[in-house]
């Protein structure tokens, strides 16, 4: 929504597809903050976001990315604010700012206060302000029209997208100058996910369908507190206000792994202690398997103005008053920083020739579905809000200098939905087909047990055994139903085959990276490789090939920050 009103403010003619209707997407479950150095509250500057970026990403970040990134940061979050978003405001009237994880002040010191929150629901501030500024500027709204698949021309270039009307049943081609993919993450190809239902990685299918590789999927970021059973998120936000995550002695276990920024430590630092706690039974309950979160020294009254949701999740979730208890938490699949490949303008971009990063034409992606790479192997909280709206707005503009209104439509090539109509035709004629939710409770339970926080040379092996064979059930997948009228079982089957291309990709990248890094912590590689491993993965879907592209590590103005022993 970012880019489309970029776009619709141009005068461009925009149709914005979703599955869902644009306030109900994922962004709206954001709690904890946008991060930008405005330095409200404690000094700061976007060198320091900069630094912590970096580091955070295990130096698999691309530092002209991460540069680009934070200098925007204040930029994008003061026109949020003259949009209208909500933010919390200090006494002075400028916009409260909290702690969160890796953010530091000097470079490592100490914790700087740079998230910039809507209470604990900065997230839906954030879409309704977009959806409504979307709406002044006569956007046009594609509600409950999922798409399928990207047209490309026989040059490669991307013409347009193939797309299903939900409500009728109905598929169209949709012809398109330039197509931006903002899809959103794959979070549900896990078992116990954060994410919202519809996080089935469609952009990520459709790209891998269109033959364009997905880079650095072996990178999942898990959340160190999902209330545990539940999965639902508790954000960091409560860490940030002063929350203490303590084990089965009552003990703040995370001053022994991370002496100075200790419960703020960044999300694979504070996962892996959470599971090595529960490791060496020092966990909760009547199974010591999770550790608690304690918000009760923080009082009633801070707790339901800066976290009032968090209250009501504790309340719903776990039965817990979090004003006088502490609450049961275990690390939660969370965030890809993987996805498709792309440039600082959006810019979808592709190896070839030996180019590392050819620009494949008329494709964006923005967003969780995208790898620009900010976050590299490791995202810090508050990191994705900003990098929807810094490469959002980029994008709107890089499409914009395009002068796409003096451009004439490429012709679409005649079998532009052959593809697609051959998928629905192998759902509607299946005889004896697999029922969808079977095959994706299967790529779920795989990967929850072959990826998690720590991962095995042998476990993973064996996940690529597992995928393959669920890819291969995914063919046979058959529809019962085949009635076209809001027939959810049909987009269920349709996002599978996105699900299992997410999944592979993860799987496969995953086995082959033999060291640990940021949110991959391979036990029999326990040490970081820089002299093999600074590089980025890509995956192919065709032939389930690997292949790997520099990270960029020279910023575009400052000094390069050099890889260094990540301690907190
Ligand atoms: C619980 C939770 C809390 C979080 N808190 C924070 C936070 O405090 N700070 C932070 O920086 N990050 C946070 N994150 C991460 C961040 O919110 C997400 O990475 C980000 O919002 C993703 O935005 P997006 O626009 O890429 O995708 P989404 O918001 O997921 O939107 C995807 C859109 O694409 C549409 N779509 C998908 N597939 C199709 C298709 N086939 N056809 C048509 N439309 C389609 C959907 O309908 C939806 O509108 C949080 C994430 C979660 C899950």
């Amino acid at each position: 929504m970012r880019a489309s009103l970029q776009l619709s403010m141009a005068g461009l003619n925009v149709a914005v597809l979703t599955k869902v209707f644009p306030t109900r997407s994922h962004t709206v479950a954001a709690q904890g903050g946008i991060g930008a150095s405005l330095g409200n509250m404690s000094e700061d500057n976007w060198h320091y976001h900069f630094f912590d970026t970096v580091k955070g990403s295990d130096w698999l970040g691309d530092q002209d990315a991460i540069e680009f990134m934070c200098r925007e940061a204040p930029k994008v979050v003061y026109e949020l604010e003259h949009f209208g978003m909500p933010f919390d405001r200090n006494p002075d009237g400028t916009i409260y700012q909290r702690p969160f994880g890796g953010h530091t002040a000097n470079y490592g010191e100490k914790p700087v206060q740079r998230a910039c929150a809507a209470a604990d629901r900065t997230g839906h501030a954030l879409l309704h302000t977009l959806y409504q500024q979307n709406v002044k500027a006569r956007t046009n709204f594609f509600v409950e029209w999922m798409a399928l698949d990207l047209i490309r021309d026989a040059e490669g270039d991307v013409v347009g997208v193939t797309a299903l009307e939900m409500e009728t049943g109905e598929v169209y081609i949709l012809e398109a100058k330039t197509v931006l993919l903002a899809t959103g993450g794959a979070g549900r190809i896990f078992a116990a996910s954060t994410n919202a239902f519809i996080n089935t990685g469609d952009g990520l299918g459709m790209a891998a369908r269109a033959s364009i590789p997905l880079e650095d999927m072996e990178f999942w970021q898990f959340h160190p507190t999902g209330v545990a059973g539940a999965g639902v998120l508790l954000t960091e936000g409560c860490r940030g206000e002063g929350a203490i995550l303590r084990n089965a002695n009552g003990e703040r276990f995370m001053e022994r792994y991370a002496p100075t920024l200790k419960d703020l430590a960044p999300r694979d630092f504070v996962s892996r202690s959470m599971d090595q706690e529960i490791k060496e039974g020092r966990g909760c309950g009547p199974n010591k398997d999770y550790v608690l979160l304690d918000m009760t020294h923080l009082g009633a009254e801070t707790i339901m103005k800066r976290l009032p949701s968090v209250f009501e999740i504790g309340h719903n979730f776990a039965n817990v008053d979090i004003t006088k208890e502490p609450i049961p938490v275990v690390p939660t699949i969370h965030y890809q920083m993987g996805g498709i490949p792309t440039n600082v303008y959006g810019q979808v971009v592709v190896p070839k020739n030996g180019a590392p990063n050819d620009i494949v034409n008329g494709l964006y992606a923005v967003g969780e579905c995208s790898c620009v790479s900010v976050h590299g192997a490791n995202r810090l909280g508050t990191n994705s809000l900003l990098d929807l709206v810094v490469f959002g707005r980029a994008a709107g503009n890089h499409i914009v200098d395009y002068n796409l209104k003096n451009k004439s439509h490429k012709p679409l090539p005649k079998d532009a939905a052959d593809q697609t109509l051959a998928r629905l035709a192998r759902l509607d004629t299946a005889v004896n087909g697999e029922y969808s939710q079977d095959v994706a409770n299967d790529i779920r339970r795989t990967m929850q047990a072959h990826a998690g926080v720590f991962r095995t040379q042998a476990s993973m092996d064996e996940g690529v055994k597992k995928i393959l064979e669920v890819t291969e059930r995914v063919k046979s997948i058959g529809l019962q139903d085949k009635s076209k009228v809001f027939n959810t079982a049909r987009v269920e089957a349709l996002e599978v085959e996105n699900l299992i291309e997410a999944a592979k990709a993860t799987m496969i990248s995953a086995a082959a990276r033999k060291e640990s890094r940021g949110a991959h912590a391979h036990n029999d590689f326990p040490n970081r490789d820089d002299a093999n491993w600074i590089k980025h993965s890509l995956f192919y879907t065709e032939g389930n090939r690997l292949d790997y592209k520099p990270v960029n590590m020279k910023p575009l103005t400052v000094e390069s920050i050099p890889p260094k022993v990540r301690t907190f």
